[in-house]
């Protein structure tokens, strides 16, 4: 139910993550790009092909600003609406912005000594709605780093004095965005704590007044203490559980489709909760 194409910091083209899911036997599979459509199309080609369900999906760039600091948070959003243009345009904006904050980063460390240049990053970058794993790879090309692992503990993680943030959703606002054009979203690795701050379990009960259908407990950066957490939080306030790989093909380690699975019965909950497009009020 999470994993990651060209589109965005996947290694393997939409169809290649499809001709793998088929290899592995999976049934359903969600592609879920970082604030872009644009793996989708070819993506649903690929799965007529192979026989494999594919579940449309986003993952949001988000914040909680409910603490005042903003704490920065992914939202996975399926089965919306592609079409809705304040959807198109909120992820527009959030794209668009990725190009001249990784230009920043790449300036800062250039500016420290490290030797790379916009043009490098660029270059693996291509169409994709840009971030910091293409940073990494550029740096992996010019022999700075070994893999993409190294690149984020020495010079991309939130701490480090070359990061710069991006434009992100409020996560109200884009969990209300998403179920609006009929979809359903998902807190992705919601205590993923080696990426920086988390939120409190206040964040998670805003979220779900605002609608938010279900957590992702079963994720690799996820301790049995997180999801025993998550999975009680689940409970109390009525949410739906997933598991997932967050793949990215050779771009983490040791990550594989599949490693992480989602029950069957919290699918057909998902699909459930998501307003099929013919009953989509129309836009006016
Ligand atoms: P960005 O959206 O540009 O800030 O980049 C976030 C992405 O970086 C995440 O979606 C992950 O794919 C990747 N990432 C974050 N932390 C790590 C890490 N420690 N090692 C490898 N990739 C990471
Ligand atoms: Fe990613
Ligand atoms: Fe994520
Ligand atoms: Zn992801």
């Amino acid at each position: 139910m999470h994993t990651h194409s060209t589109a965005s910091d996947g290694t393997l083209s939409p169809t290649a993550v499809l001709d793998r899911a088929a290899l592995l036997e999976l049934d359903v599979i969600a592609l879920t790009d970082h604030d872009t459509f644009a793996g989708l199309d070819e993506a649903q080609i690929a799965a007529s092909r192979v026989g494999v369900s594919l579940v449309e999906g986003v993952e949001l760039s988000c914040m909680w600003s409910g603490n005042g600091d903003p704490v920065r948070l992914h939202l996975l959003g399926y089965l919306m609406d592609r079409d809705d243009p304040a959807l198109a345009e909120g992820l527009r904006r959030v794209r668009d912005d990725r190009v001249p904050r990784l230009q920043r980063m790449t300036e800062r460390l250039a500016a420290d000594g490290i030797e790379i240049t916009w043009d490098q990053v660029a270059a693996v970058a291509g169409s994709s709605s840009v971030g910091r794993p293409h940073l990494a790879d550029a740096l992996i090309a010019t022999g700075a780093v070994a893999d993409r692992e190294e690149a984020f503990d020495r010079y991309l993680h939130q701490g480090t004095p070359y990061y710069v943030p991006h434009a992100a959703f409020e996560v109200l606002d884009a969990i209300r965005l998403v179920i609006g054009t009929g979809g359903v979203t998902v807190f992705a690795h919601p205590l993923a704590r080696s990426r920086g701050r988390t939120v409190p379990d206040e964040a998670i009960e805003q979220m779900t007044d605002a609608g938010l259908a279900g957590l992702e407990v079963d994720h690799r950066d996820h301790s049995a203490e997180d999801r025993a957490h998550l999975r009680g939080l689940a409970a109390r306030l009525d949410l739906l559980t997933t598991g997932s790989s967050d793949y990215h093909g050779t771009g983490k380690k040791d990550n594989e489709l599949g490693e992480n699975l989602t029950a069957p019965d919290q699918w057909e909950r998902l699909q459930a909760t998501a307003t099929p497009p013919g009953a989509r009020r129309p836009r006016v």
